[in-house]
């Protein structure tokens, strides 16, 4: 009888022949019931194959992506098995289950979003059916007889016959498929779905070949779950920092500068500004120096820093008109700070040494992978650069978490700390020597400890030249984006040939730093931009209080408040338009402003009747009152 061992390391014997479902339930009933697949010796099959072997095995509910990929592959069938009995004709061939749901790929199929809810409806009729999806022992021949005029299933099925893989299908009530699976145990347990969009594709994934028509759509265990989603993209939609970028007048793209060139409008500006100088006053907080230095460098920079080779294709070249040399636009900071570093002799006694600057760098990214601000061919990076020695890494890199922990707390966001180590098992692999590897790991392991960071170990995620924390930041939808980050750097400080005089006389290289708090800007900002969902807290606010004049006759007065919270540090505008006052004061809503002062009699006289963006309304104020308390909320960067 197979010994199987379960996650909490029990043993269990099971029957010749017992299946998935039987081992879950032994386990449980609960889990029983909510486990879509099986995950045998790290393999995951579908519940109704026997187990065949001893081994480890895990059940796998909609919580684990194994679970949530069974779920919704088998989804897909049924939308396969739905739309083979509408269109006939239509040829099917590949249909993943892919993050949050699935596609199906389509030939001879023309359809719309109408034509979507009858497939729905039919996909309905199958669900309710109950079908067992069972597997099926397939050779090439019968590959052929159910896909008599289907050259793309023939295609797939040859290449896998080439390749020696034992050909499967999956079949439920009258549809078969070429399938490897896993799949669920029958069509009911995919209990919620919906088909979500229309797209265009190519067979592979090449444009050159056949063109495809996608149909994606996703599947849930319950209608709770679908519909949270279904909220949840909406409210995503909505926040989407594209949408919201144009709508509030951020930034703004244009043709003839270029694709993944963002131009920042005045108030995008003041909102990056913003962000910008609370980072660097943490950062002058900490001990960091600015700097500045150039956007072009000779090559030579980067074949001696290695970055040449890092970034190959990804440089932009500037050709000099009146010399030979050849000039890169920086896509990095760090050789130019290096060199700064080199302008003179250094001693023990001068480490750390500590530079920031924000500054923008230059990418070639392929255009298609361009997106908004997310991917873009021009990112500014609040970044830094600490030289110091061995011993001095703890203090620096609790130094650097505490200005990230500060910057995040501050503007609401939580994140995980990845500490990314190298592969133990592949030491070779990375540079410097091994103990200063593990000393410094158990450095940034016990700084992690100290500071209380939510934190995890990645092996194998190092970079090269030296371990490294990158910082998950959680927004608002529990998505997770990598924006922080501090590096060791065994490599550079030796290629650059660094060094510093030591008490004992000698000469030594120092290590090197790289941090960064918000990372890319421009990145940062799309994430801040849906996280807040445009709302921004004062402190960034690019507008933070309009003054609506209830009619001509209190424009003047109106410009004079506008001129008074202006000296005194208020990023204030007027709306003097011919709109109503409720017209205006909605607008002002809309355009997220801060605060909204509606000026007539009684705020001539000094009285202020002070409206939020929410609607809230408190006063009356004096106009002194109402700077001091926004300076307060500024200066608290509530
Ligand atoms: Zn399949
Ligand atoms: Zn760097």
């Amino acid at each position: 009888m197979p010994k199987i061992t379960l996650p909490d390391d029990r043993v269990l014997e099971i029957p010749e022949g017992a299946t998935g479902l039987d081992v879950a339930k032994m386990v449980g009933k609960r889990l029983a019931k909510d486990a879509l697949a099986i995950e045998f010796e790290g393999k995951v099959q579908s519940l109704t194959l026997p187990i065949e072997g001893d081994g480890k095995v895990r059940i796998l509910t909609f919580e684990d992506e194994g679970g949530r990929d069974a779920l919704r592959h088998s989804a897909a069938h049924i939308f396969a098995q739905a739309l083979k009995r509408l269109y006939p004709k239509a040829k099917i061939t590949i249909g993943p289950s892919i993050e949050n749901g699935f596609y199906y790929d389509v030939a001879d199929l023309k359809v719309s979003e109408d034509d979507l809810r009858k497939i729905e409806s039919e996909m309905r009729k199958i669900v309710d059916a109950d079908y067992k999806i069972e597997r099926v022992d397939w050779s090439l021949d019968d590959v052929k007889a159910h896909f008599p005029d289907n050259p793309f299933k023939l295609e797939l099925a040859k290449e896998l016959a080439e390749k020696g893989c034992k050909l499967t299908a999956y079949k439920q009530g009258d549809f078969i498929d070429l399938c490897e699976g896993p799949h669920v145990p029958s069509t009911g347990y995919v209990k919620s779905f919906a088909l979500t969009k229309i797209a265009a594709a190519h067979w592979r994934g090449d444009v050159k070949r056949e063109a495809l028509t996608r149909i994606y759509g996703t599947a849930f265990p319950s209608e709770k779950q679908l519909k949270q989603w279904q909220k949840l993209q909406e409210d995503l939609e909505k926040r989407d920092h594209r949408k919201l970028g144009r709508k509030l007048d951020l930034f703004t793209f244009s043709d003839l500068v270029g694709s993944g060139l963002p131009l920042f409008t005045p108030k995008g500006t003041t909102l990056r500004d913003e962000l910008v100088k609370f980072s660097e006053e943490l950062q002058i907080r900490g001990g960091f120096r600015k700097v500045w230095i150039p956007h072009i460098t000779k090559i030579e920079l980067y074949k001696k820093s290695g970055h040449w080779d890092k970034f190959g294709e990804e440089l932009f070249l500037v050709k000099s008109q009146e010399t030979s040399d050849e000039f890169a636009l920086k896509p990095m900071n760090c050789p130019h700070h290096a060199q700064i570093y080199a302008s003179r002799p250094r001693s023990y006694r001068d480490l750390p040494i500590r530079y920031m600057e924000t500054t923008t760098c230059y990418r070639d990214e392929k255009s298609g992978e361009l997106s908004g601000l997310s991917r873009v061919r021009s990112l500014t990076q609040d970044d830094g650069h600490v030289f110091c020695t061995m011993d001095q890494i703890r203090g620096e890199f609790e130094n650097i978490m505490r200005m990230i922990k500060d910057l995040y707390s501050t503007l609401g966001m939580s994140f995980t700390a990845r500490l990314s180590f190298w592969d133990p098992k592949n030491k070779k692999a990375y540079l410097g020597d091994a103990n200063q590897w593990e000393r410094a790991q158990d450095i940034i392991k016990s700084v992690a400890h100290e500071l209380d960071l939510d934190h995890f170990v990645a092996e194998g995620e190092a970079a090269f030249y030296g371990p490294k924390i990158d910082i998950m930041v959680r927004d608002a939808f529990g998505r997770h984006w990598q924006c922080a980050t501090q590096q060791l750097d065994f490599a550079q400080p030796s290629r650059f040939d660094l060094k510093y005089t030591d008490s004992d006389g000698k000469e030594k290289t120092p290590v090197m730093i790289h941090k960064a708090l918000l990372g890319s800007i421009e990145r940062f900002l799309s994430v801040f931009i849906e996280q807040t969902g445009g709302r921004f807290p004062l402190w960034c606010a690019p507008e933070q209080a309009r003054v609506v004049p209830v009619s001509e006759k209190f424009v003047e007065g109106a410009l004079g408040l506008v001129d008074v919270l202006r000296k005194g540090g208020i990023r204030a505008e007027i709306d003097d338009s011919s709109e109503s006052v409720s017209k205006r004061v909605r607008k002002a809503q809309i355009d997220q402003v801060n605060y909204i002062l509606v000026f007539g009699e009684k705020e001539l006289e000094g009285d202020l009747q002070v409206r939020t963006r929410e609607g809230e309304v408190f006063g009356p104020v004096s106009v002194e009152d109402f700077k001091q308390r926004l300076l307060r909320e500024i200066k608290e960067r509530k």
